[in-house]
């Protein structure tokens, strides 16, 4: 399944949503859509993250769909796993070495980070879905009771 969003939805949906499930309320966080050659230097993956935890401000690049080489990549390109992915590394920033958040990466982080959102994200959608389903379910026994369809 390939998510892919505008700056908008990801500013103004996405982010706040997986800000307040992370517990990161007290982080200013921006989130942009950049071009690969705008992305910061060393750190041209899908996303990246800029992060002062003393200011605990973030700054989040992901990649512009433009720029996604689907042979790069072994899954198709999902932007709210990009968000989220760098909002659980803002969960971990105390737990990395100013040494992980260069280019030599600590790969079992990393590892836990992609198992973590995934998990996640999973969840979510399962949820949406079992509700999205039970309302369906609702009008359907709403209307065959009245005979009227259930406006919403
Ligand atoms: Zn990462």
């Amino acid at each position: 399944m390939e998510v892919i969003l505008t700056e908008k939805q990801l500013e103004e949906d996405y982010l706040p949503f997986w800000q307040s499930v992370l517990s990161l309320q007290d982080w200013r966080i921006t989130v942009s859509i950049v071009r690969e050659r705008d992305m910061l230097k060393d750190h041209r993956g899908l996303a990246n993250c800029w992060r002062n935890c003393d200011d605990k401000a973030a700054r989040i690049q992901i990649r512009d769909q433009a720029d996604f080489n689907p042979e790069d990549f072994i899954i198709g390109r999902d932007m709210e796993d990009d968000l989220v992915h760098e909002l659980v590394h803002i969960v971990f920033t105390h737990l990395e070495s100013p040494r992980d958040r260069k280019v030599e990466r600590n790969d079992d982080l990393e590892r836990a980070i992609t198992q973590m959102t995934a998990a996640l994200i999973t969840l979510k959608r399962r949820n949406y879905q079992e509700l999205l389903d039970r309302s369906a379910r609702f009008a359907a026994a709403v209307e065959s009771r009245c005979g009227e369809p259930l406006v919403r």
